[in-house]
């Protein structure tokens, strides 16, 4: 903790601060390890004033609502930073364009665009987690992706010094952007168009009942494991492998939809890695294809004896 005692009695920035935190219980895994510090700032010029003062050779990690990461169970070192709920400002402007800032909840923004005529936006009614971790994935389904409606991202430099990346140099690629580490998206403006809201509700309803029928609900998942290979879904390869509602420890794959992991109740995140990697192997001896990871592996292992 002494790299971070500068910080304890340290009145020049809000927001909340704890040492030794577990993060189990805030993933949507419900396993991982603990955050050396973990900050979850009040606001932006606050984020920015802490990222002032801590030392620039502490690492640090920012999440948005832990939907696509697995923390292993020997936790993250260094500083970890989880952008919450009060990070949702919002500004309506002219030509059917918002600005939000990143800490608002997906299915939050597909509402508020409903409430102002605009199209796009219904894709994330589907899509756990925040703007901000949307961004940074480039998350999508169903044709959609956010590469498809943001136009500007406001990033926090791991100076304290904010810089605007339009969609260009935000390099969007599958569940990918140009996002490393070290930056933090603070808000974004997107570009929406004008559409009458019966047409955007019928899209809601469609983009929640398709999930609703394919996926597994009210269990504990990070959602698609794998990244789908070009020319085929990974849930069929894994299917195909012979691994439907396979298990490792407290984690399996579930049987409703192959590429989703669950956690049976006593999971470990070495189970689920371990899983992963079972997975990868046996797909791969089948049909000679690598699934790559989509969920984030995050943190240090606990060594086996
Ligand atoms: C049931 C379920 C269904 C899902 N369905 C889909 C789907 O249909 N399509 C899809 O694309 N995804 C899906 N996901 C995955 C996940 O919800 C998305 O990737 C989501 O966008 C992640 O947002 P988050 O806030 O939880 O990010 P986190 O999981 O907290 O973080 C994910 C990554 O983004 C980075 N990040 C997060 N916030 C910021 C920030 N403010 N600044 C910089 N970097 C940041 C993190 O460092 C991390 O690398 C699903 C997940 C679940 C559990």
């Amino acid at each position: 903790m002494s790299e971070f005692h500068n910080l304890i009695n340290n009145n020049l920035f809000q927001g909340r601060i704890f040492f030794d935190k577990s993060l189990e219980n805030l993933t949507w895994l419900k396993v991982g390890g603990r955050a050396s510090c973990l900050y979850i700032p009040k606001n932006k010029k606050d984020l920015a004033v802490f990222l002032k003062q801590i030392n620039n050779k502490v690492k640090i990690n920012v999440f948005g609502r832990l939907s696509n990461v697995l923390i292993r169970d020997g936790g993250i070192s260094g500083v970890t930073i989880l952008i919450p709920p009060s990070f949702s400002e919002i500004e309506i402007h002219k030509n059917n364009k918002i600005t939000l800032s990143s800490g608002m909840l997906d299915k939050n923004v597909s509402n508020l665009a409903f409430d102002n005529n605009l199209g796009g936006f219904e894709f994330l009614s589907g899509i756990p987690g925040n703007i901000g971790g949307a961004i940074a994935m480039n998350a999508g389904c169903y044709g959609s992706e956010i590469k498809d409606i943001v136009e500007d991202v406001l990033i926090l430099e791991r100076d304290g010094e904010l810089k605007s990346y339009n969609n260009e140099e935000m390099k969007f690629s599958y569940r990918k952007s140009v996002i490393k580490k070290d930056q933090i998206i603070i808000e974004a403006t997107f570009q929406g168009r004008h559409e009458n809201k019966l047409n955007i509700k019928e899209k809601i309803d469609a983009v929640i009942s398709s999930k609703e029928g394919s996926q597994p609900s009210k269990v504990a998942t990070g959602g698609s494991t794998f990244k789908n290979p070009k020319e085929v879904k990974a849930w069929e390869l894994i299917n195909s492998s012979g691994l439907s509602g396979y298990k490792i420890g407290g984690a399996m794959i579930s049987p409703i939809h192959n590429n989703f992991f669950i956690n049976t109740g006593n999971a470990s995140a070495k189970d689920f890695e371990k899983l992963g990697e079972f997975v990868i192997h046996e797909v791969e001896k089948h049909h000679g294809i690598r699934l790559e990871w989509e969920i984030h592996l995050i943190g240090d292992s606990i060594n086996e004896i």
